[in-house]
């Protein structure tokens, strides 16, 4: 059995902290394979490292000093070694960094700094072999990782070593330079190590327990999801649902690994487990939603026309959306008529020109715009092949007055999406999650 334990910044804040993580990796002997986030919010109103070393690239870009942002970080670095009576020069190795520094230094660089330094600490308290991310993670020329190269790398690390410790977030740019991923992306590199190493589990430890049911600024305390499959955290993300860094999900779905979401202050919790398929006999989860997402201000363009050939009308209107830089998140269609939604901000001012050109190019009966239109997912597994199921749904809203727009379903039938108005977003997530999930 072998372990890929990613920690984000929350889980390596400072002292106290590492110390849970210490103890969540001496409890299982197979994480071996640790990946850290830079140092992140202690609490409420305080900053991420990552967040001020991007802060001062953009002072020295403009000319302006940035030692106080300098020494601040130093000194979070610091306060986590003399806590753990760690040994590692965190003032020497700042000086070198901070005597390097110019107006030309890349963003790349210094913001990877957050991970390197982070993670120097964390090898030397968990005792871990610390192996650079600039040593294992490859790009390529395409800005994509290059896999084989990457593999091979930390999978001759992990032979090598027994225990490694990799910074996340940034590798090797193929000209040998720092190059960081998108923001949130050490879960990409965890990924990645798990990945490479053939691990059996990849744990991404970070401060909830779980991926929750709902949005929990909505719906008060919702419940964990126990188990969810790639299909339908695909869906609830896309739907917004924010979980993990969307590029994350590939390197360990490819290889089967499952991918478990742990709480580093709550550990006895089992977390979410996302995996490929989930044997429903083990009849866990009760509710046959496996969880609620959605998303406000959509815009609703319905077209009618009788007689219209459907088909070759709806392709030059979405051709025309197309061209505008917008795209047609849901299309329903009826006989003499067909409606998409897109998001309102996608379109901007754009809304006019798409409609004259639509208006020139389809020659319609009639055109309506409606804004203020929020899509609300119901994702579930266990909706497929259910007789009823968008009835109930829909019965429920009904009951509770929430009129709906549109109606989508996935054609795998495991997201049902409904258009409802934005003023009824929050009730409408209520009442699925009270009817379906709870
Ligand atoms: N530290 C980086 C960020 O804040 C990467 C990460 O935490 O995954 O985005």
């Amino acid at each position: 059995m072998l372990k890929a334990a990613k920690f984000g910044g929350s889980s390596v804040a400072g002292a106290e902290q590492f110390k849970k993580v210490k103890a969540i990796i001496d409890s299982d002997p197979t994480r071996r394979i640790v990946v850290s986030s830079a140092a992140g919010k202690r609490f409420s109103g305080d900053h991420k490292l990552t967040d001020l070393l991007y802060l001062c690239h953009a002072h020295l870009t403009y000319g302006v000093s940035c030692e106080d942002i300098l020494d601040t970080i130093c000194a979070r670095f610091a306060e986590i070694r003399d806590a753990l009576g760690l040994k590692y020069d965190v003032e020497g190795e700042f000086e070198t960094l901070r005597c390097s520094l110019s107006k030309d230094t890349p963003v790349d660089l210094l913001v990877s700094r957050g991970e390197y330094f982070t993670s120097r600490l964390l090898a030397e308290y968990l005792g871990f072999e610390f192996v650079d991310a600039f040593d294992c993670m490859f790009f390529g020329f395409d800005g994509q990782i290059d896999t084989e190269k990457t593999y091979s790398a930390i999978k001759n690390a992990v032979e090598k070593y027994g225990k490694v410790l990799i910074p996340g977030f940034y590798g090797r740019s193929p000209t040998g330079k720092v190059k960081v991923m998108s923001r949130g992306g050490s879960d990409i590199t965890g990924a990645l190590a798990a990945a490479a190493a053939d691990a059996d589990v990849y744990e991404n430890w970070t401060d909830v327990s779980g991926i929750l049911m709902a949005d929990p600024k909505i719906v008060k305390d919702p419940r964990p999801i126990a188990h969810i499959t790639y299909g339908e955290l695909r869906e609830l993300a896309f739907m917004g649902a924010s979980v993990l860094h969307e590029e994350s999900i590939a390197p360990v779905k490819e290889k089967g690994i499952a991918l478990n979401i742990r709480n580093t202050n709550r550990p006895e919790d089992a977390g979410t487990m996302i995996v490929d398929s989930v044997e429903e006999e083990k009849g866990e989860d009760g509710s046959f939603i496996t969880g609620i997402a959605g998303r406000k201000n959509f815009t609703v363009i319905t077209v009618r026309k009788r007689n219209m050939n459907t088909t070759a009308t709806l392709r030059t209107a979405l051709e025309i959306l197309d061209r505008y830089k917008a795209s047609a998140e849901h299309i329903t269609l009826g006989l003499d008529s067909f409606a998409f939604v897109t998001a309102t901000a996608a379109l901007g001012d754009s809304v006019y020109d798409v409609i004259s050109d639509i208006q020139k190019n389809c020659r319609p009966d009639d055109i309506q715009i409606q804004d203020g239109i929020a899509l609300v997912a119901a994702v579930g597994r266990k909706m497929t092949c259910r007789p009823g199921t968008s009835g109930r749904l829909f019965g429920a809203l009904g009951e509770h007055g929430i009129n709906i727009r549109t109606i989508a379903q996935g054609a795998d039938e495991l997201s049902i999406i409904v258009g409802v108005e934005n003023e009824k977003f929050e009730n409408a997530i209520r009442v699925l999650y009270e009817g379906f999930a709870g």
